[in-house]
């Protein structure tokens, strides 16, 4: 009993075993055509930002390349946003090529404009924009960027572009909103756990602080950042901190402090083979050599910056000629003083510097002032001012406005956790819907299997009631249908002939002699000679008579809609073929006939009384002689 209830459950758990596993097989099949997990491993490297060195990055992006199949249209895209990130930035011409490439699949995505790789490829053009100097206009393109990237919920592309465009504003001396952006970008990068962004975005803030006039607040971030940089031996970000940090020394004054850091970033730079950068450190030395008055030594420096820097290197050239401009004045040499000062002042405004610009026009009134040219010192001293009030005016406004409201971070956190929490529900839902989905599919395949099951095993009940059923009106040994299931048929022909007035004959025949077959060749011979009977009797009758056996070597044949004169024809075509069949082919010498007689219903009740009178004709032809037909 408990073998009979358990054999079942464990046939159900095989079959759900193997769906599960035909499911997943086919299931893994599918995500095979799609799964690159070397390729995303490499992704989530360059994603999250845990480079080494710029050459390592393209290293891995080519290799990252190589392993995408041409029609991975998501991977391929991928590519080329990190692509716009890495490509070489070295010169001018780099910068215009990278701006070209943004472009070029800009103009290819220009359908999807909320895509992610759209919102990527404008805040990368926008970002070598602003390192080329070209800030008007950009930070348009970017707040549409931005806004997009709203509109499909990315936080991570929120917190890129809001990053990149505090960068900007920070840049433009736009504070407020450089701030706001950036302390945004912070609590997405860190609620994100993107430490590599995060720390970025910190240096940023740290540098908008200083910028903004808080220069103790960005030393205090500075530092942190150095730390953590050293420690995980990113010795390219940690140079650049150690930049930002010699500037804040400089801004408070620290001027000794500030070189030995700016002479660590030169030496950096130098090991790096970077002389153009170098040099930006050595004009920054030379800087703080002249606030601190050793104008000798300021001079070493600025004459080897001179041998590298060229008009093309913008703003360090302008540095160049107006830290040149001070020292000349500081040496009263203020011809030469105001050939740097016009060259400095002409290369800024080329650059949209606006800083450059102020210092440059307060130290031109300082030079013109020193060299008697009052006139020309008024006049500089009035445009420094004017321009001046207007960029205080212009700040002031801003910070009043924006001041309270924007700087509510607690508001601005909320707003992000809000963002961050939709985002993880929308993946979370997605997964549930996947899984559904694969319930569903699970389900129908084992409804199917169960119906398959249900299907076989009906089908095996029906041929095993066939079975059952040919074995009940079977006779074994001549497969012909047997005594019993010709009083079956044969009672349905007659009583279809007393409906329908139509005729019904009967053939009863019988083996002649048989005994003596068995007694001369053997029971087996008898058998043999039994069957062939059959197969000669049943071969030469239509589809709907029927031939069966009803005792030992006696048969009888069915014939519905025969009449008596067409059933005599029939017998005697049988006894004459089974006299003349060539029996030695089963014995020598063997020689077999039969015997028939033919009875047609009349008025019978049924077949019983019908046989009777087959059989009685029977006995005649035997009497007869044997080998003949008798009708009653
Ligand atoms: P008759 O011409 O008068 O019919 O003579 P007969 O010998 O055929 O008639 P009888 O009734 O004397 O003998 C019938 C024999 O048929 C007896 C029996 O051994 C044999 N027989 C009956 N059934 C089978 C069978 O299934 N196989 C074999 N080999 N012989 C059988
Ligand atoms: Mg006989
Ligand atoms: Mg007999």
């Amino acid at each position: 009993m408990a073998k009979s209830f358990t054999a079942p459950i464990f046939h159900v758990f095989i079959i759900i075993f193997t769906v599960s596993f035909v499911f997943n097989a086919s299931a893994s099949a599918n995500e095979n055509a799609l799964s690159n997990p070397k390729a995303d491993e490499i992704y989530n490297l360059l994603e999250t930002g845990y480079f080494i060195s710029d050459e390592n990055n393209r290293e891995l992006l080519d290799k990252y390349k190589a392993i995408l199949a041409a029609d991975d249209v998501t991977r391929q895209k991928r590519y080329i946003r990190l692509n716009c990130w890495n490509l070489p930035e070295e010169t001018t011409e780099d910068i215009q090529a990278a701006i070209s490439y943004a472009d070029k699949y800009l103009q290819i995505f220009m359908h999807s404009s909320t895509s992610p790789v759209q919102i990527d490829l404008q805040y990368c053009k926008t970002w070598y924009l602003h390192i080329l100097g070209e800030n008007e206009g950009v930070v348009a393109q970017i707040d549409t960027a931005i806004k997009h990237a709203y509109q499909i919920e990315n936080p991570r592309l929120i917190a890129d572009g809001r990053s990149i465009r505090g960068s900007i504003l920070s840049y433009l001396g736009n504070f407020t909103d450089a701030l706001e952006d950036l302390i945004v970008a912070q609590n997405i990068y860190e609620s994100l756990n993107l430490p590599y962004q995060a720390n970025n975005n910190l240096a940023e803030l740290a540098n908008s602080y200083r910028r903004f006039g808080d220069v103790k607040t960005a030393l205090k971030y500075q530092i942190i950042l150095e730390q953590i940089y050293l420690k995980n031996k990113n010795f390219y970000d940690a140079n650049m901190i150690t930049n930002d940090i010699a500037l804040s020394l400089e801004k408070l004054e620290h001027y000794e402090e500030a070189i030995l850091r700016f002479q660590k970033v030169h030496d950096f730079w130098l090991a790096k083979d970077d002389p153009l950068n170098a040099v930006d450190a050595t004009i920054s030395i030379a800087a703080n050599l002249i606030s601190l008055g050793r104008l000798k030594e300021a001079d070493q420096f600025l004459l080897q910056a001179q041998q590298i820097v060229k008009p093309g290197n913008d703003d360090i050239y302008s540095y160049l000629n107006f830290f040149l401009a001070q020292l000349h004045y500081k040496q009263a040499n203020y011809e030469q003083a105001i050939k740097n000062i016009l060259i400095a002042e002409k290369s800024f405004e080329l650059s949209d510097h606006i800083r450059g610009t102020l210092d440059t026009l307060r130290l031109k009134s300082n030079i013109y002032e020193a060299s008697g040219h009052w006139s020309l010192a008024y006049q500089a001293l009035n445009e420094f001012i004017t321009r001046h009030l207007l960029i205080d005016e212009k700040v002031f406004t801003e910070r009043n406005a924006k001041m309270q409201t924007q700087f509510d971070t607690n508001k601005i956190k909320t707003e992000n956790e809000v963002l961050i929490q939709r985002s993880k529900d929308k993946e979370r839902q997605l997964d549930i819907l996947q899984s559904n989905e694969k319930m569903q599919v699970i389900i129908l395949i084992l409804v199917f299997i169960i119906l398959v099951i249900a299907l076989i095993f009906a089908y095996k009940q029906l041929k095993s009631k066939q079975q059952f059923k040919y074995l009940a009106c079977t006779d074994e040994l001549t497969k012909l249908v047997n005594r019993r299931e010709i009083y079956v048929q044969g009672n349905q022909f007659l009583n279809q002939a007393k409906e329908s007035a139509t005729p019904f004959s009967i053939i009863s025949f019988d083996a002649d002699h048989f005994k003596n077959v068995n007694d001369t060749f053997g029971h087996d011979m008898g058998d043999k000679v039994l069957t062939k009977i059959a197969l000669i009797s049943k071969s030469m009758m239509r589809d709907s008579d029927v031939v069966g056996r009803i005792g030992g070597e006696e048969f009888v044949v069915l014939l519905p809609n025969i009449d008596k004169t067409k059933a005599i024809e029939i017998a005697n075509r049988l006894v004459e073929n089974i006299a003349k069949y060539d029996w030695s082919t089963i014995s020598p010498n063997l020689q077999q006939t039969v015997s028939a007689g033919v009875a047609d219903y009349s008025d019978e009740e049924d077949l019983s009384p019908l046989l009777i009178k087959a059989d009685k004709a029977l006995y005649c032809a035997k009497s007869a002689g044997r080998n003949c037909v008798k009708v009653k």
